[in-house]
């Protein structure tokens, strides 16, 4: 080899620089501006149900939800908002609710003052807030409870929903070029351009930019990516991602995570909703987790310790790892609550599970706190690496309780109010 020189000076790892937005303050948590990316979700209880709502956003915003959406859909459920505002409260939970309105949010809101002052935010539709005439009206009524209200809103356009006056109108202009564009494309443009001139007609009713946030969501990865390249480029309002009909378990993760991490890592994006379709009777904080999972893998925010596990392979076929790996992921996410107040940064923890010694101490090196497996035909021992160092060797039938035992030291050494200032190598 003639050139040896190590390439150092190559390109940094790490997204691109995050792109300003104006800051919207919902509830007392900042969106946009310099706040980090802010993780939030929805209920898909009936809000007039009080009880199963204050239970789902409890659970959601236990779960780490930031801010939690739910629906009002009719007077019931308008009525029952102040109570569930007031339900989380005793419960000692101030997460900010934000109203999910179609068709009728101007009488709602105006119907039921409670209601609208009890809400942090209120989400309007501007395909579905009205027809022709009506259209500017409704949504100028709703602009103008927010106003004496002093609230922010999220104009949320959706495809699904999509304005068809605009978009007729858009396809028109379109026919008549020399060269058409796509129907995608001009439905793309119309998203884009409903959020954008509702957005202005809020500001021209009285308000504030600082109370405005975007989004334009879609259903198609490829044209959700393009959307907000676009819109990010012709705004700076605060933006909120998500993936409409995202689409229930993996498909619904992998799609989300492809199109929501493409434009974190180009800066764009200040909130995000993971919008899953959860199994029959499956748990809706999974969203949560998700929205979670995704800003931590790429470095955004860190919410509690990850554990590497190794995948398996035909040199491990026990299931000693794949349990143990299990059973401290869901033991952390089980403590968290907890371990946020009793040890402050725990959530930066790495902790590594590996099946075998092929990678299994290279990998334990780089975690804070990692056990090696013993693989197939290994002697039945388990290294156990703290801070990149061997700390000590397992073996016996306890080994999976003992590594525990290992794992809840480390954090008292390392979190605990009289943590050790140097690092805690066995
Ligand atoms: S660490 Fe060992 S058991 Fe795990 S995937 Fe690699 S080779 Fe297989």
């Amino acid at each position: 080899m003639d050139d040896q020189t190590l390439p150092i000076e190559g390109p940094q790892a790490g997204p691109l620089t995050r792109r300003r937005t104006i800051g919207v303050n919902v509830g007392g948590v900042l969106v946009g501006g310099d706040a980090p990316v802010v993780v939030q979700s929805m209920t898909n209880t009936d809000t007039a149900d009080i009880d199963a709502t204050v239970a789902q956003v409890a659970a959601l915003s236990k779960a780490g939800s930031e801010i939690v959406r739910i629906t009002v859909d009719r007077d019931e459920a308008a009525a029952a908002v102040p109570r569930v505002r007031e339900r989380l409260e005793r419960l000692g939970l101030d997460v900010p609710l934000v109203g999910d309105f179609h068709y009728i949010g101007h009488k709602l809101l105006a119907d039921h003052p409670a209601c609208a002052e009890a809400l942090a935010k209120y989400r309007i539709n501007p395909g579905n807030v009205g027809f022709k005439d009506k259209k500017d009206r409704q949504f100028g009524a709703i602009v103008e409870t927010a106003i004496r209200y002093d609230k922010p809103v999220r104009i949320g356009v959706n495809w699904g929903s999509l304005d068809q006056e605009l978009l007729t109108r858009l396809m028109d202009i379109n026919n008549d070029l020399p060269q058409p564009k796509s129907a995608r494309a001009v439905t793309r443009e119309a998203i884009i351009q409903s959020a954008l001139m509702s957005a202005e007609l809020a500001e021209e009713i009285g308000l504030a930019r600082e109370r405005i946030i975007l989004s334009a969501k879609v259903s198609n990865v490829q044209d959700l990516i393009t959307v907000y390249r676009d819109l990010s480029r012709r705004t700076n309002r605060c933006l909120h991602l998500g993936l409409t009909e995202a689409g229930m378990g993996s498909k619904g993760i992998v799609a989300s995570s492809a199109a929501m991490g493409i434009l974190l890592q180009e800066g764009i994006g200040d909130t995000i909703r993971v919008s899953l379709t959860p199994e029959p009777g499956g748990d809706r904080t999974r969203e949560v987790q998700v929205a979670q999972e995704l800003l931590q893998t790429m470095g955004f925010r860190q919410f509690l310790p990850i554990v590497a596990a190794c995948p398996g392979c035909g040199r491990t076929t026990s299931t000693t790892f794949q349990e143990l790996a299990e059973k401290i992921q869901s033991d952390i996410r089980e403590n968290m609550p907890v371990w946020r107040e009793k040890y402050p940064g725990v959530e930066a923890l790495n902790v590594a599970v590996m099946g075998c010694i092929v990678n299994g101490p290279g990998e334990s090196k780089h975690a804070d706190i990692g056990i090696s497996l013993p693989g197939t035909g290994e002697s039945p021992a388990a290294p156990i690496f703290i801070d990149g160092k061997k700390a000590a060797t397992l073996r016996g039938p306890n080994i999976a309780a003992d590594f525990q035992l290992m794992v809840s030291d480390y954090i008292e050494n390392r979190f605990g109010a009289g943590r050790d200032k140097t690092p805690s190598v066995g």
